[in-house]
């Protein structure tokens, strides 16, 4: 079948604003929606037609292709589905939210659409811990997930009502001649099978909650409180429906040395305002291990050492971050009465008077070396 013009399926000239293919789209869609023409066996097809025009049209790049190339143009890519049409899923989840405006959902609109969708399972919500070494190199984790899956011995016949079909249609004589009118099966809610044998103790659903070991991989820079989403690995639907999701949550567990500010990693080292004056080498924590700096003579406290690259990986590829390396010297509290006496001495001299200024950067000069 010639595929008909995009801008002639939703009634628009070749110059239509987005606000107006928008509005095109919206009562095309409002006018073929399947669950309002049960009666209409083409109002799908014209429901996914305008679909698939308003996809193209809508986004810049594919209409800037479409105007030049045609419907040529538009092969091999798109909308991701097979055999080039656009599913009613794919309709759903992509332009819901052009009816609702907010607040109201696609079904809700349309007054309980969507029942042709297969039933679903439900998604599961698992958290998961990470120290920040796992975070900043990324981690393979192999996780025990409880979830609802088929039963062992549960077998599956054709849906006796639909015939596997998950629809149930209906020929009504009408004056205007035949009419098929098409809804979800109730019998087996649109999966097409029904449970053929289940061994005792297995409820209606056919499902049983089983322990699954999920490997999954955690990529580099994830953060707190983010939600990562495994597709199909929640719990299984009622005959062999489509599964729900698996979300994992990450939770950062807190690091007793290294801070994390970022993709940087801060650390307090602490040294002694002998070490300071004299300068010397320090072992610090890393996320890879441990490193020796060098801390040179007359260090301030307060002074900032970068240590590059040993940060956290960009989760979105742009590089690491950096350690960074407080320095803090670190006042005696109780002391002998001999060193007493020779702090006595350092007193009186000269160059143990502070001195601020003195070839020494200030606070706020500093601050802005790392902004
Ligand atoms: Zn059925």
């Amino acid at each position: 079948m010639a595929k008909r013009d995009y801008y002639e399926i939703l009634g628009v000239s070749k110059t239509a604003t987005e606000e107006e293919l928008k509005k095109a789209y919206r009562k095309l869609a409002i006018k073929y929606h399947p669950d309002k023409n049960p009666d209409d066996p083409t109002a799908e097809d014209k429901f996914k037609e305008a679909a698939e025009a308003y996809d193209v049209l809508s986004n810049k790049d594919k209409r800037a292709q479409y105007d030049r190339f045609g419907h040529d143009g538009m092969r091999g890519g798109f909308g991701g589905g097979q055999g080039g049409g656009m599913n009613m899923e794919d309709i759903f989840s992509q332009f819901g939210d052009i009816f609702g405006g907010g607040g109201s959902p696609f079904e809700s609109f349309f007054g309980g659409g969507g029942g042709r969708r297969q039933r679903k399972g439900s998604n599961l919500r698992i958290k998961l811990k990470l120290t920040l070494e796992e975070i900043a190199n990324g981690v393979e984790k192999k996780i025990k997930v409880n979830r609802l899956l088929n039963a062992d011995g549960v077998t599956f016949k054709t849906c006796n009502t639909c015939g596997g079909t998950g629809q149930m249609k209906k020929v009504v004589n009408t004056m205007l001649g035949q009419m098929v009118s098409a809804s979800t099966c109730s019998t087996c809610s649109g999966s097409g099978k029904t449970i053929d044998h289940r061994p005792p103790g297995v409820d209606s659903t056919g499902l049983e909650m089983k322990e699954e070991v999920i490997p999954i991989k955690i990529p580099a820079g994830v953060g707190d409180g983010m939600q990562l989403s495994m597709s199909g690995k929640g719990n299984m639907a009622p005959g062999g429906g489509i599964p729900g999701d698996l979300l994992i949550v990450i939770e950062e567990i807190e690091d007793e040395q290294l801070k994390r500010d970022g993709n940087n990693v801060v650390y307090d080292l602490y040294v002694s305002f002998v070490d300071a004056a004299l300068g010397g080498s320090m072992e610090v924590p890393t996320i890879d291990g441990k490193v020796r700096i060098k801390i040179d003579p007359g260090t301030q406290s307060g002074k900032i050492l970068r240590l590059r690259g040993k940060g956290i990986k960009d989760i979105n590829g742009y590089g690491k971050g950096d350690q960074l390396i407080h320095v803090n010297v670190w006042t005696p509290k109780k002391l002998s009465k001999e060193e007493t006496e020779m702090l006595e001495k350092l007193r009186a001299s000269e160059n143990f008077a502070p001195a601020p200024g003195k070839g020494e950067k200030g606070f706020f000069e500093k601050i802005k070396e790392f902004f």
